[in-house]
């Protein structure tokens, strides 16, 4: 406990000097002990001086202030952070308020502030740990406050109390600046413990990587910008049969295929670009992995962008995947699948065609059968018309027979195309006048056929371009479509028949439905329509007309002699020509069959 001093008992030189050497030997102490020893030697810095300077109580405070550079100078500001380091006689919350603000500055040295029974004495700290952080305002943002108490009956307190402070400050300063750098190096080991932590878990983490990427049984790389190859796994450097020596750093398509710029069809470019996984199925020739023998297989090329913290991608994760044997699977699927169908097929074939045939025979063998039993007994022009009747029978066998001779010939390929240079306008005239003359024979009268050629201009004309065609099968077309436009016509009405040479930009979207040929802007075409005014056909039906042996099931369709395979073979006579069918119609509409074949640009300009 200190007395106040008394002017008898003012410190000496000696005191003063003995009381220096304690606070450097506490300096020393504070810099080389643990920070756990800290307090206690703050409590022995403040208890020294309390006792030195006779004063009644003593408190001994770290402040950091936030002043920036260009606020230094000016008005007091309050310390974002203020700490006792040691406290005598008094508690923290009695520490008056005037030291809670910022000394006036510029104050480079120690300054005093006298309130009522307390002299303040603020000791500037050199900024070493704002220096270690990198984060040096400038100026001065740390102090240290030793507040002393004083006996305001004692007159000559505040000038010995100032005094010695003054003769002691800069010792009584090494002690705390010794104490805050062990506090900030015992701060600083911590951080670097901490770091040294996380850096063994990253490596560790980095090691186990290593391993579980070695470990993918999938071909994966690593792949740059640059297209060269950063990370190659276990699996890959097998697959590409080289060492990583010969694949990391060099071109992926050089390794993948000896070439000086990206594959083709490679994914690879498409996820740089857009950032977005992608993927392609491709076939090589490679190692078995059961016999390690060369043989056909198939990967999926999957690729992943590894995205920068910039959101561009920098590297592409590629994985290649070995599907060679679901592959297997699914085409032993398809083959299974198409033969249930052809199966299916057959069986239906063999249905439609013996109900087919029946009829016709059952007429033949009907009128024959009665020929013979009454022959004598029979008119003569009753015979002759059951031997019409026989006779009709025959053609419709014939037909059906040669029907179905022909689209199991176009079907196998048996049935070769005789393609020569054809005048389609001509041959579209010949079948008008046929269609026209058997419909003027089965319903005179009723049908009225319109023939309308059209050149580029969109006006009439009597000639088209010619086309390179097989004119027996461009010709059984027109007849097949003509005769539905009549047979599906039950109260007649008009049929045209128009042609006119198009260029594909004219058409804003061709409606082919399921059509197997593509047209590519630009693509000249010749297009024949047949138009009736008849039934019409459902639009559900619309996409299935050009199967084989389907039909409409309607009154009329089993009213008329049909066997479902008319349009089916025109499908296929145009398909072998390069062209496509399809039609348009709505129930009670009539119909209009489309037909577009290509134009050969020899041929246009030349006629
Ligand atoms: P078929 O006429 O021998 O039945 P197609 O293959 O020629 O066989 O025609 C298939 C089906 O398409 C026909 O049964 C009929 O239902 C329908 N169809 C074809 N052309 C027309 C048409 N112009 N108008 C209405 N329906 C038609």
């Amino acid at each position: 406990m200190s007395m106040p001093a008394q002017p008898g008992n003012t410190p000496t030189h000696q005191d003063i000097t003995a009381a220096m050497s304690d606070f450097a030997r506490l300096a020393i102490r504070a810099s080389t002990a643990p920070a756990t020893e800290n307090d206690e030697i703050a409590r022995l810095l403040l208890h020294r001086l309390v006792l030195l300077c006779g004063a009644t109580r003593g408190a001994l405070l770290h402040a950091r202030f936030d002043t920036p550079e260009s606020e230094q100078a000016g008005m007091a500001r309050p310390p974002v952070h203020m700490r006792a380091l040691a406290l005598h006689e008094v508690k923290e919350g009695e520490i008056p308020p005037f030291v809670l603000t910022a000394p006036a500055t510029p104050f480079t040295e120690q300054i005093f502030q006298v309130g009522a029974d307390w002299i303040v004495s603020a000791l500037p700290i050199r900024e070493f740990a704002s220096e270690m952080d990198g984060d040096h305002h400038g100026g001065h943002q740390q102090w240290a406050f030793l507040l002393l108490g004083l006996d305001p009956a004692d007159d000559s307190a505040a000038a010995r109390i100032t005094t010695l402070c003054q003769a002691t400050s800069d010792g009584a300063l090494a002690v705390i600046q010794a104490l805050l750098l062990s506090a900030r190096v015992q701060e600083v080991t911590a951080t670097w413990n901490d770091t040294q932590r996380s850096l063994t878990d990253a490596l560790t983490a980095v090691a186990d990587w290593e391993q579980v990427f070695d470990a993918v049984s999938d071909p994966v790389g690593i792949i740059g910008q640059d297209f060269r190859v950063i990370r190659a796994n276990a699996a890959l450097r097998s697959h590409l049969n080289r060492g990583e020596i010969d694949i990391i750093g060099h071109h992926c398509y050089a390794i993948d295929s000896n070439t000086d710029s990206p594959c083709a069809g490679c994914p690879l470019p498409q996820t740089m670009l857009s950032g977005k996984a992608s993927f392609v199925q491709q076939e090589f020739v490679a190692r078995s992995p059961v016999t390690g023998e060369p043989e056909r297989r198939v990967y999926q090329r999957w690729t992943y962008p590894i995205v920068s913290v910039t959101g561009k991608v920098d590297r592409v994760v590629e994985i290649l995947k070995d599907v060679t044997a679901q592959e297997h699977l699914r085409e032993a699927a398809i083959r299974a699948e198409a033969l249930r169908h052809a199966d299916h097929l057959k069986a239906e074939l063999l249905g439609t065609v013996s109900h087919e045939l029946r009829s016709p025979l059952a007429s033949i063998k009907g009128y024959a059968a009665t020929l013979m039993r009454y022959e004598r007994r029979l008119p003569r022009d009753e015979r002759h018309e059951f031997l019409l009747a026989i006779e009709e029978a025959t053609e419709r066998l014939e037909i059906i027979i040669s029907r179905l001779l022909e689209i199991s010939q176009l079907e196998t390929g048996t049935l070769p195309l005789q393609r020569e240079p054809l005048d389609v306008a001509h041959t579209i005239r010949e079948a008008v006048a046929v269609a026209e003359s058997k419909a003027a024979g089965r319903a005179p009268g009723k049908f009225t056929f319109v023939t309308n050629l059209y050149g580029k201009d969109g006006h009439t004309t009597g000639t088209l371009p010619y086309i390179e065609a097989d004119p027996r099968m461009i010709r059984e077309v027109l007849d097949n479509l003509l005769e539905n436009a009549v047979k599906y016509s039950p109260e007649g009405g008009t049929i045209e028949i128009a042609a006119s040479p198009i260029t594909i930009d004219d058409v804003d979207d061709l409606p082919i439905p399921g059509g197997s040929r593509t047209f590519h802007p630009g693509e000249q075409v010749l297009e024949i329509t047949v138009r009736d005014m008849g039934t019409g056909i459902p639009s559900e039906h619309l996409g299935f007309i050009f199967d084989r042996f389907h039909r409409v099931d309607t009154r009329l369709t089993r009213e008329v002699d049909g066997l479902g395979l008319g349009l089916a073979i025109c499908k296929r006579i145009t398909e072998l020509h390069d062209g496509a069918i399809w039609a348009e119609s709505s129930p009670g509409a009539g119909s209009v069959f489309h037909v577009v074949l290509p134009l050969e640009e020899a041929l246009v300009s030349s006629r």
